[in-house]
């Protein structure tokens, strides 16, 4: 997977954006599987979250202030950060992004079945 042929840097080149700053982008999943979920890239193309040492520090960790800013910039108090590494973790975009979940309470379930049951309580 290069930037040139994968899907996240094409969303990070001409999508619609959430918030953008730093080198970093928040943008809506679009299957959500909370009542907010965002998916927060770095512009940097990496596979996984396991090629993370090829961040310089700093970057690496505006990263992760990105993420805090992005909650909060969502309104969100509590929240839930996912990534996924590799395809028996659910990886199923290769560039390295965060799921930002939050929203009705997730319950201190997985995301998609705390998703499931609200909607059965509905
Ligand atoms: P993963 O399964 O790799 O951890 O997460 C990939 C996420 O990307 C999934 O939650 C999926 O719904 C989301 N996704 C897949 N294709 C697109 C797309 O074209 N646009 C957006 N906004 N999200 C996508
Ligand atoms: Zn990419």
């Amino acid at each position: 997977m290069t930037p040139n042929d994968c899907l996240f840097c094409e969303l990070v080149r001409s999508g619609s954006h959430i918030l953008r700053a730093d080198g970093f982008a928040a943008f809506e999943d679009i299957n959500p599987k909370a009542e907010v979920h965002v998916l927060i890239v770095p512009e940097r193309h990496i596979d996984t979250f396991r090629q993370i040492g090829e961040f310089p520090p700093e970057e690496a960790l505006r990263m992760l202030e990105f993420i805090v800013e992005t909650a909060r910039f969502l309104g969100l108090e509590d929240y839930r950060v996912l990534c996924t590494v590799g395809p028996s973790a659910g990886q199923t975009v290769f560039h390295l992004h965060w799921h930002l979940l939050g929203g009705r309470d997730l319950g201190g379930r997985l995301p998609a079945l705390a998703l499931a049951e609200a909607e059965r309580e509905d």
